[in-house]
């Protein structure tokens, strides 16, 4: 059979409903995205787009028409190994969530490509169109696919997160191999060909996934999720047009569309351009704390009860959350700290990095959650300039993304990456468990600042003390 032209197999009055129904799930997927630019509206978003996903299935049911069984097969395993999968993800592993389900969704596309070239005995007597569509959707499908199981690995710990690379024949031997996928693809394409061609571009790109993703520092990887997000939305879109599929082309582009958009935005926000990324990025040459360079630091700490007197007599506090506001799950003990200060008549602002957390709006999320107002929410570029006026600044567990290192050593992994100039307080209190590096895997020159002290502990354990402290002045 044909995968190929499977809308227009609809007959009689499937040929008026199934259009509608894709109509309306194509609205309700605008619609529910449209609600995911703020988080106030973004979980009924999310739900609007699941119900047009919903819609969609169902009209694809309709269309198909056979093969039921095998069809209704997978959507008792995607969903028996998705929902709980999904439900018990703890926030802080989110993005390598989103990695793997990413992933999977350009391994299928590469899967269709390949029924698709056995469907037509090798593409004979098959339009060009569908031909070029199925052999895009087989190289960008299944270099997201192994991308992303590479940036699973990475965010989860089952591979080293510093750069694995081959230095300079990098690049030439990734170019290599993706112009002999090319090549493949164009043999498979020919018509009639055998089908370990195909097999060898997708395995091709396959390598070239792997190669791409492995070099890829720390502080890159949120832009690269977000890259291999709108690959997998193009390769998707791309074997929609081969299946002659409206509802794969219109989801794909979106996800396309709004994945190189974030992308484009991210890499703008760590003053990077995707090719500098993909050429191999921060994170190259880490020095861990200790390193025995000769340098002589020194680190003051300080206490829960000294860091309340120290915000209780400011007339500015600017919050900086990272990454470890997360895994303490600190935000409500922060909000109640906050609403202390500003009974004080101290004012209280949240500074936001794009890429503070693991994932894009991982901060504002949580402080949405914890009901902190929006507008207290500073972007980095409009905080940048009050720090130097502001008495207290309290860094609750980020350490990449107010890293001086970036701003004025040119010898550091992530020189050039832009920061909060959280240095240029007048007094700086760090809270964190140790003097360990964060998801770059850098020392941090801000702790050892003369205007720095460190308040070691769990974040949360930390804010709820020092809110006792206020408390007590
Ligand atoms: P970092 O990863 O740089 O640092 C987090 C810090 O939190 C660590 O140094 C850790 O120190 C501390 N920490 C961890 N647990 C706790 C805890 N329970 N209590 C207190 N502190 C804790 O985070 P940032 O937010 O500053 O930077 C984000 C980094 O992640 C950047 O490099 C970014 O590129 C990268 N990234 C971002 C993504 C995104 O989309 N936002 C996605 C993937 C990566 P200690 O162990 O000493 O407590």
């Amino acid at each position: 059979m044909n995968l190929a032209a499977t809308e227009t197999m609809a007959t009689g009055p499937m040929a008026v409903i199934v259009p509608i129904l894709y109509i309306i799930a194509f609205g309700l997927f605008i619609y529910g995205l449209s609600g995911l630019t703020g988080p106030r509206t973004a979980v009924r978003g999310n739900l609007i787009a699941a119900v047009g996903m919903g819609l969609a299935v169902v009209a694809t049911l309709l269309l198909v028409q056979t093969n039921w069984i095998l069809i209704i097969v997978g959507l008792v395993v995607g969903t028996v190994l998705g929902v709980p999968a999904a439900r018990n993800v703890k926030m802080t592993q989110m993005p390598q969530m989103v990695a793997l389900f990413n992933g999977v969704g350009g391994g299928a596309v590469a899967l269709i490509a390949w029924a698709e070239f056995r469907a037509t005995d090798g593409f004979v007597d098959t339009a060009l169109y569908v031909v070029i569509a199925s052999m895009f959707a087989a190289i960008v499908g299944s270099i997201s696919f192994w991308g992303s199981l590479i940036a699973f690995g990475k965010l989860q710990e089952m591979l080293p997160g510093r750069p694995i690379g081959l230095g300079r024949a990098q690049q030439p031997i990734n170019m290599g191999l993706l112009a002999l996928a090319v090549v493949a693809a164009v043999v498979a394409g020919l018509g009639g060909a055998g089908e370990i061609w195909v097999i060898a571009v997708l395995v091709l790109a396959a390598v070239v996934g792997v190669l791409v993703v492995l070099p890829i520092g720390g502080a890159d990887m949120p832009v690269v999720i977000s890259l291999l997000n709108a690959m997998t939305g193009l390769s998707a879109a791309a074997a929609g047009l081969a299946l002659d599929n409206t509802a794969m082309i219109v989801a794909g582009m979106i996800v396309g569309a709004s994945g190189s958009i974030l992308t484009n935005q991210m890499a703008v926000a760590m003053n990077r351009t995707i090719p500098a990324i993909v050429a191999g990025g921060f994170g190259g040459t880490a020095s861990l704390p200790g390193a025995d360079d000769g340098v002589e630091r020194t680190v003051r700490s300080t206490s829960e009860s000294d860091a309340a007197i120290q915000m209780a007599y400011a007339s500015q506090v600017i919050v900086v959350p990272g990454y470890g506001m997360a895994v303490a799950q600190a935000q409500h003990a922060v909000k109640d700290m906050a609403k202390l200060l500003e009974s004080k008549g101290v004012e209280v602002k949240y500074a936001i990095h794009p890429v503070a957390g693991r994932m894009p709006g991982h901060m504002n999320v949580l402080l949405a959650e914890a009901d902190v107002p929006y507008d207290a929410l500073k972007e980095m570029d409009d905080i940048n300039g009050e720090f130097s006026r502001t008495d207290v600044t309290l860094v609750i567990g980020a350490n990449d993304v107010t890293n001086p290192a970036a701003r004025n050593d040119p010898s550091s992994a992530i020189y050039g990456m832009p920061i909060l100039n959280v240095d240029e307080s007048r007094n700086v209190i760090v809270l964190k468990r140790s003097m360990g590096s964060g998801f770059a895997g850098i020392d941090n020159p801000l702790f050892y600042g003369q205007n720095t002290s460190m308040l070691f502990g769990d974040a949360k354990k930390s804010v709820a003390g020092v809110t006792e402290g206020l408390k007590a002045l």
